[in-house]
């Protein structure tokens, strides 16, 4: 149920110097705005995989390399806008391709999205104004009149799940599809530690006190560039309160009875799986 299991995470060598030479052809990961171009199969989709992107007859920029996968060199590559898919081929959103690409190349692409993203928002100074140079050794651009250095941006989130005895807390968003409950969620401050962002985010959404805050485990969540560090912990005092501004409902559940749950691709998922093994239960239908 790991995000990406030991086996596939060997898989995948991260790099930017692209190799001297390369004989074999490589996986491209071409985004036209935030969608993959894919070959569209029956069910599943399939990566361009080419020796060169050119040959598939389609304008593109910024070329980044992002390393190798089972020994394949693997771009991203940004299309302009307007780009018509070759046929036999199309644009899928990041979400709609979980579970029709392999799992190890579905987050692939969730590091080639935010690598094109952050070099089409990133082409100026933020303190001068002057198109910024790419370092050629990191994922970084310079600013040539200022020295200033851009990195690519993150944006840490906490996602925890608070127990209460044989309860866990769910709550739902007026933006969550229809039924679907998940465990609490928030952008990280500056000056603050995750633990107080964690006990922030759980008092702002639901007005109650937790404690024995444990981290659980991270999920990397390019929607746009997040990083999601998940929590475990403890009821500590209160009564909910819902905060309206950001959630619809919100409540105590215990295994038997749960609400509508998020999609397998979230951590929110494998920790109410957690929470599910630890009561004794079976994990969730798929
Ligand atoms: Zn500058």
């Amino acid at each position: 149920m790991a995000r990406i299991d030991m086996e596939d995470r060997n898989r995948f060598v991260p790099a930017v110097v692209p190799p001297a030479e390369r004989e074999e052809a490589a996986l491209w990961f071409a985004f036209l705005g935030n969608q993959l171009l894919v070959h569209l199969d029956s069910d599943s989709v399939r990566l361009p995989y080419l020796g060169d992107f050119s040959e598939l007859g389609l304008p593109h920029q910024g070329q980044h390399y992002l390393g190798q996968f089972d020994g394949h060199a693997c771009y991203a590559v940004d299309l302009p806008e307007g780009t018509a898919a070759p046929p036999g081929m199309g644009y899928e959103g990041l979400r709609r391709i979980y579970g029709r690409l392999e799992e190890a190349l579905f987050w692939l692409a969730g590091r080639a999205v935010q690598i094109v993203e952050w070099d089409r928002t990133h082409r100026f100074c933020g303190r001068c104004g002057v198109p910024l140079k790419t370092r050629p050794q990191e994922r970084a651009k310079e600013c040539p009149q200022c020295g200033f250095l851009h990195f690519p941006r993150l944006a840490p989130a906490v996602i925890v799940l608070v127990e209460r005895g044989n309860q866990l807390l769910m709550a739902r968003s007026r933006h969550f599809a229809q039924g679907v409950y998940s465990v609490l969620a928030g952008f990280v401050e500056p000056g603050e530690t995750l633990e107080e962002a964690v006990e922030r985010e759980v008092f702002e959404e639901v007005g109650i006190k937790v404690k024995d805050i444990r981290y659980f485990g991270s999920q990397p969540w390019p929607f746009p560039h997040s990083l999601m560090i998940g929590f475990t912990a403890q009821y500590a005092g209160g009564e909910i309160k819902i905060n309206h501004e950001e959630l619809e409902d919100a409540g105590w559940y215990t295994a038997d009875r749960l609400p509508g749950q998020p999609g397998k691709i979230s951590i929110a998922r494998r920790l109410v799986e957690w929470f599910l093994a630890k009561q004794g239960r079976s994990s969730l239908p798929s």
